[in-house]
C-alpha cells in the first residue's frame, strides 16, 4: 500500500478536510471448481447453464447440484440472448476496473435457462425493459474473466 497523493477539499459545513489518495495491490489465485465449463465458455465465446436430468430445472448461473432433488446438473450452451428487466447508468467503475465510466448496467434475463445475469449493456442510451440484447465476446485478457462478455441491443422492443 503506498499513497500517491493528497487532495484539499471542503466540507458543504466549510470545514476543510483532505482525501488521501492510496493505492493497494492483491495477489491471489482462485480455483473455480466445478464452474470450470462456464470460464471454458468463455474462452470459446459460449455462455454455458446447467439443467437437472431428473426434474428438468435449469441455472444460470450454473449451478452443480439440483436444488429440488440434489441430481447432479449437466452443461449445456445458451444462445447468447436475452431480455432486458432493468437498467441504469453506473457512474463508478467495478472493483476489480476494467470498465470506463459511465457505462449501462443491465439485469437481464437469459433466453433459454431459468435465470439471467446482471452485466454490462454497450449502448448510448440506457435500454428499455423488453429490450432484445445479445451477447458479445472479447478476445483481450481483462481484469476478470467476466468482463470478457458485453451485451449489444439487438432488437428494440417498443
Ligand atoms: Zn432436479
Amino acid at each position: 500500500m503506498r499513497v500517491t497523493g493528497v487532495e484539499r477539499w471542503t466540507a458543504p459545513s466549510g470545514d476543510p478536510f483532505s482525501l488521501l489518495h492510496i493505492e493497494m495491490a492483491q495477489r491471489y489465485r482462485h480455483a473455480v471448481g466445478s464452474a470450470d465449463p462456464f470460464y471454458r465458455g468463455l474462452d470459446n465465446g459460449v455462455l454455458r447453464a446447467t439443467e437437472c436430468p431428473e426434474c428438468g430445472s435449469t441455472w444460470f448461473p450454473p449451478r452443480r447440484f439440483c436444488v429440488a432433488d440434489l441430481s447432479e446438473t449437466t452443461w449445456y450452451d445458451l444462445p447468447g440472448t436475452g431480455r432486458i428487466v432493468a437498467a441504469t447508468r453506473v457512474h463508478s467503475p467495478p472493483p476489480f476496473g476494467g470498465i470506463e465510466v459511465p457505462y449501462i448496467l443491465a439485469s437481464i434475463r437469459l433466453d433459454g435457462v431459468d435465470g439471467g445475469i446482471t452485466h454490462r449493456v454497450v449502448a448510448e442510451d440506457i435500454p428499455e425493459r423488453g429490450t432484445v440484447v445479445a451477447v458479445t465476446f472479447s478476445n483481450r485478457q481483462p481484469a476478470h474473466p467476466l468482463l470478457r462478455i458485453a451485451f449489444v441491443v439487438k432488437e428494440v422492443t417498443a
